[in-house]
């Protein structure tokens, strides 16, 4: 056994960069990290690493206006070669550590997940990953949902717990021209039904709302999943990467997407299970079911930001909005030990400082950003 040090930060009130002190990691060897952490790893905010989203690719078979548009990501675009990918080992490897960090939670996403080749073997390999109290990881993904119903068998026997699927629409036309793409809404609404019927739920649908675009969606789209099991989440348009822009005036907040749903059935709220939860959770009054608001621009919640991202060739980044990524994968290729990479992460995350949604105005709109469909949302 050997020991590797890392930096926590001060108590509350103290100057987190100057005064950091050492504490202690005690990790094993190269292989699986089974080191024991002296307590979480917080940032300069003193928020705990606790859930890791890593992105297994950057393609993706749609083309969404806000996500992915194809003025940009045209025939010619370059996706990144597979050969600079990590690899399922090295993916589990750097969430093994993160694990050892303090992550409980860990989201599979793109880019589109499921094409990636055999993604079923990387969700068996992170489903076995155990937190040192000896619990599994809260393994989940994120998908368009037009190889789900294939593939949700296998995910699920596999060790994947739960799924979400993005949908913005229901009307077939809509929902072409805003995935700019030949999928229908009944294919992915199959994915859907496929992934509750083998036990990946509830299922959480995301949708996208843009003001003058899809908001006469919003009541078809409750009205479809009442009673259905599964929990449909409304998320404000945000302006995520650099490609799509971004106009405040196409934000329909979430106090008006509830208002709208209200005219037509009466909801309450629900308490939050946990910190860091994203969504406010509401249920119909009548036991139809639960909705979630995401509501990252009217109501920012960096202040209980928990995330970390993995991007598909393994940079970690710290926000969502972030121009820039901690390369970890040269330590990953050039021999790097389980303690260093360990330290490498604790200390990436304990610098982390951001909370962009909560300074979100004209000049960080303007700000060259990471793109979503490379890092995930
Ligand atoms: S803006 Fe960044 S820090 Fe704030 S909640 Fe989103 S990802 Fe977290």
């Amino acid at each position: 056994m050997s020991k590797v040090f890392y930096l926590t930060p001060e108590p509350a009130g103290a100057d987190a960069a100057a005064g950091n002190r050492a504490s202690e990691v005690v990790a094993s060897g190269q292989g699986a990290y089974t080191g024991t952490v002296e307590g979480p790893v917080l940032d300069a905010r003193r928020r705990p690493l606790h859930d890791l989203r890593i992105s297994v690719t950057d393609r993706c078979n749609f083309r969404c206006t806000y996500c992915m548009p194809r003025e940009v990501f045209g025939a010619d675009y370059e996706f990144m070669p597979h050969a600079s990918l990590l690899s399922f080992e090295e993916i589990t490897r750097v969430a093994s550590v993160a694990v050892q960090l303090g992550v409980r939670k860990i989201r599979l996403t793109g880019g589109e997940p499921l094409l990636r080749k055999d993604i079923q073997k990387l969700v068996a390999m992170l489903a076995a990953l155990r937190a040192p109290d000896g619990q599994p990881i809260d393994l989940t993904l994120t998908t368009n949902g037009t190889l789900l119903a294939r593939k949700a068998q296998a995910l699920k026997d596999a060790g994947l717990r739960r799924v979400t699927v993005s949908l913005d629409a229901l009307d077939d036309t809509l929902f072409e021209r805003m995935s700019d793409s030949r999928v229908s809404v009944s294919t992915v609404l199959a994915g859907i039904e496929e992934a509750g019927r083998v036990g990946l739920a509830p299922v959480k649908v995301n949708m996208v709302v843009r003001k003058g675009l899809n908001d006469q969606q919003i009541v078809p789209m409750a009205t479809h999943f009442r009673h259905s099991g599964h929990v449909l989440r409304f998320i404000e348009y945000m302006d995520v990467g650099s490609t799509n822009g971004w106009n405040l005036q196409e934000v329909l907040t979430g106090a008006a997407i509830l208002e709208r749903i209200g005219e037509h059935y009466q909801l309450e709220p629900v308490k939050s299970q946990y910190r860091g939860e994203v969504a406010g959770r509401y249920r119909y009054v009548d036991g139809a079911g639960e909705i979630g608001l995401i509501t990252s621009v009217s109501q920012p919640f960096c202040g209980d930001c928990t995330r970390a991202r993995l991007s598909p060739e393994g940079k970690l980044f710290m926000c969502l909005f972030a121009n820039m990524g901690h390369d970890i994968r040269e330590l990953l290729r050039n021999g790097g030990t389980d303690q260093q990479l360990a330290h490498r992460m604790a200390g990436i995350w304990q610098v982390r400082n951001d909370n962009y949604s909560e300074q979100r105005g004209k000049e960080t709109t303007q700000r060259q950003k990471i793109e979503m469909s490379y890092i995930g949302g």
